[in-house]
């Protein structure tokens, strides 16, 4: 059986996964701003790290994995400027920073519980950590990585030897080309550490740093700056695996990396992993290209959520996901066709081989080939039709697998289906009907079900009704 490997952006290469720790893998995943609702491919970040979570439970390591919560601190443009999104979405919806916060943040957490998301260990917030910040950036201050300007505590890139390690950044395009507006800033690549309040007294949220042993001005912590406090806070200052969308990766984990390698004289992460867009018509999801659904929006259409987690089970996570209406009603019709033939196995059990030995090694070969659910899926459905493959080892060998799949399969049970009485008569009819070999008024009965919205599936165990979508 293959042993687990993982494309690590630091080095563009597979490497086989080693962790820091005996058998336990401690995973980062940089979670969302909670300032508005998440969209479909904010959605398919986590359940991309939710799916190397699980293969990790697969193996059989311990996992330790941290979602962080920003709720303060993320500005609407990423060279430091513009507005709080948090202060701006509660003054757009005249409600506190905290209201918008505990909000989007309860709903994001529903949306993941629909989507058979396993829970962090930890959701830490930027809000409820702000000693840890002003600790870090006073470690960062005395070892003079720092520089102060008029509106804030810089980092300066300079002074970090390996700044842009990550996404291979070239020197001669760190330094300040003419068009770059740089304000006070040294150098383009240096960001914001601390940001001091404008006019003390007009943002919601707001620290300070006397408070916490710092001589500077009032402010808030820049967006970067959370992520190295709070993933070191729990997992330690070098750890197993940081994930995050692939946008992260020249500007804020280049700049998580150089904070926190700068404070501890350690590497900070071992295997960093990012997951590709999710595309719309061809292009990245956005408000110009469309394709921003929610989950929610996604179930008021009629599709189960899971049926999107088979969508993304369905590509390979480095690569962009083409997301379509056609694409989500294949993987619709796949999840059901799956668990529908589950069902059919527990109703009606087979003889058979034991296959479980040779099925389970070319599923390990391909989710531990750096996650390859595309082929993980083909190898349950080649489970799935096989039918001399005995039932009770069947069933457990899927169990196994969803495991690391997380499609609910082995849970699946009848559908209880509330069908009015005429429709049950018409159901008993057909069936004395059919019994008497009278196929042709049992099909005529078959037809008026039809029309009253419910179709008639026959299993070895009996017909079966099922809603038929409006
Ligand atoms: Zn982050």
């Amino acid at each position: 059986m293959k042993k687990l490997q993982l494309y690590n952006t630091l080095t563009r290469r597979k490497e086989p996964f080693k962790p820091i720790h005996d058998n336990e893998a401690r995973v980062y995943t940089c979670g969302p701003t909670v300032y508005s609702y998440q969209h479909i491919g904010n959605m398919r970040a986590y359940i991309f790290a939710d799916t190397l979570k699980r293969v990790l439970l697969f193996n059989g390591y311990k996992v330790k994995h941290v979602i962080n919560v920003t709720d303060v601190g993320h500005l609407t443009s990423d060279a430091d400027e513009g507005e709080d999104k948090i202060e701006r979405a509660a003054r757009k919806e005249k409600k506190s920073a905290k209201e918008i916060a505990e909000f989007y943040f309860s709903v994001f957490k529903q949306d993941l519980r629909k989507l058979n998301v396993l829970e962090p260990d930890v959701w830490p917030k930027a809000s409820e950590h702000i000693k840890e910040q002003i600790e870090l950036i006073k470690k960062l201050e005395s070892k003079g990585y720092t520089y102060t300007t008029s509106d804030g505590i810089y980092f300066d890139s300079s002074k970090f030897k390996d700044y842009g390690k990550l996404a291979r950044l070239k020197p001669e395009n760190l330094k300040a080309g003419k068009r770059v507006a740089l304000r006070e800033k040294k150098h383009k690549t240096d960001f914001a550490l601390w940001k001091f309040s404008e006019k003390p007294g007009v943002r919601q949220q707001e620290w300070d740093p006397k408070n916490f042993g710092a001589d500077w001005p009032t402010g808030f912590p820049g967006w970067h700056i959370e992520c190295s406090a709070m993933s070191m806070k729990y997992l330690g200052e070098s750890f197993d695996i940081h994930t995050g969308g692939e946008d992260h990766i020249a500007v804020h984990h280049t700049n998580e990396i150089a904070q926190s390698e700068a404070a501890t004289g350690k590497k900070f992460v071992n295997y960093w992993l990012h997951v590709a867009f999710l595309t719309f018509k061809g292009k990245k999801v956005s408000k110009s290209t469309g394709g921003l659904y929610t989950i929610s929006e996604l179930e008021e259409m009629g599709y189960s959520p899971l049926a999107f987690r088979y969508l993304c089970l369905q590509t390979h996570y480095r690569k962009p996901l083409a997301f379509s209406f056609q694409n989500l009603d294949s993987a619709q019709h796949a999840l059901e066709r799956a668990r529908r033939k589950v069902i059919e196995e527990k109703n009606s059990p087979r003889d058979g081989k034991d296959k479980t030995q040779t099925y389970l090694e070319s599923f390990a070969n391909a989710i531990n080939d750096d996650l390859n659910t595309p082929l993980a899926l083909q190898v349950l459905w080649q489970v799935l039709d096989d039918e001399s493959f005995a039932s009770d080892t069947k069933l457990a060998l899927i169990e196994k697998f969803d495991l690391a799949l997380g499609l609910n399969l082995s849970s699946a049970e009848e559908e209880k289906v509330r069908a009015p009485e005429e429709v049950k008569q018409l159901l008993e009819k057909r069936e004395e009907l059919r019994q008497k070999k009278k196929f042709e008024e049992a099909d005529k009965l078959r037809e008026e079900i039809k029309a009253r919205g419910f179709a008639i599936e026959d299993t070895p165990s009996g017909p079966k009704l099922r809603r038929l979508k409006k």
